[in-house]
């Protein structure tokens, strides 16, 4: 399937618009992944993901997506 590299980069942009914006330091749910922040381009929702799904992830609020991993008391 799709290559991750380069998804964990903040700046990069996926085919959905949802643009990585930071990592965390916190695990995710997926084996041996860091939660990364990402913001979707169409309603401007900041949501946190698996570093693995960043390459096909949608947005929880306007695109269906999966709901936000919690990551904001790491902030
Ligand atoms: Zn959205």
């Amino acid at each position: 399937m799709a290559a991750s590299k380069g998804t964990t980069v903040p700046g990069y942009r996926n085919k959905n618009d949802q643009v990585t914006v930071r990592a965390t330091d916190l695990p995710g749910t997926d084996h041996l992944q860091k939660i990364y922040v990402l913001r979707c381009d169409s309603c401007k929702l900041e949501y946190g993901a698996n570093g693995s799904d960043i390459f096909h992830r949608r947005c929880p609020r306007c695109g269906g997506g999966r709901p936000s991993l919690d990551y904001w008391h790491a902030i």
